[in-house]
């Protein structure tokens, strides 16, 4: 009988710890349903994923043109839970936050700032925010591709509009 009650307990906890973790990014994809069409970014958008294809045509490592794949398939859309333009928060120590994305949530956020930025360094963050969707999500993984691809970038830097 205490087991039982200390199992339902326990899934109680952790169905609340769940919903609570999930509440926040779908909030905000809700709350971004409901503003409207969104035809500067997704022009914006489409310029970074044009500049990506262009990369991805001139890549030879199979696991940088595998992530640019990804991000050209996954987030050429501007949209709910797709890709998503909404200022955020900046973390602790003077740290800009330019882009999010939760694993437990579809979908990115980009700060509406890398608009104003050169569409190349728009596109890296793009890429940037789609590899924390490889397992396991975290940046020491993350930076280390970033930083191949980069200097991929850097090599092809004739390509920039
Ligand atoms: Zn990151």
């Amino acid at each position: 009988m205490l087991k039982n009650k200390l199992l339902r307990t326990t899934l109680i906890a952790i169905l609340v710890t769940v919903a609570l973790v999930l509440a926040g990014p779908f909030a905000g994809g809700l709350y971004y349903t409901g503003c409207g069409d969104r035809y500067v970014e997704q022009e914006w958008l489409d310029r970074a994923v044009a500049h990506l294809i262009a990369l991805s045509l001139r890549c030879d490592d199979p696991d940088l043109q595998g992530v640019l794949d990804y991000t050209i398939r996954r987030y050429h859309k501007i949209g709910p839970w797709d890709v998503m333009v909404m200022p955020l928060a900046n973390g602790r120590s003077g740290w800009r936050t330019l882009g999010c994305n939760c694993p437990w949530c579809p979908g990115i956020t980009i700060d509406p700032e890398v608009l104003t930025y050169p569409i190349s360094d728009g596109a890296m963050i793009l890429t940037h925010e789609a590899m924390h969707d490889y397992w396991p999500y975290i940046h020491p993984l993350v930076d280390a591709r970033i930083h191949k691809m980069e200097q991929f970038q850097e090599h092809n830097k004739w390509l920039r509009p």
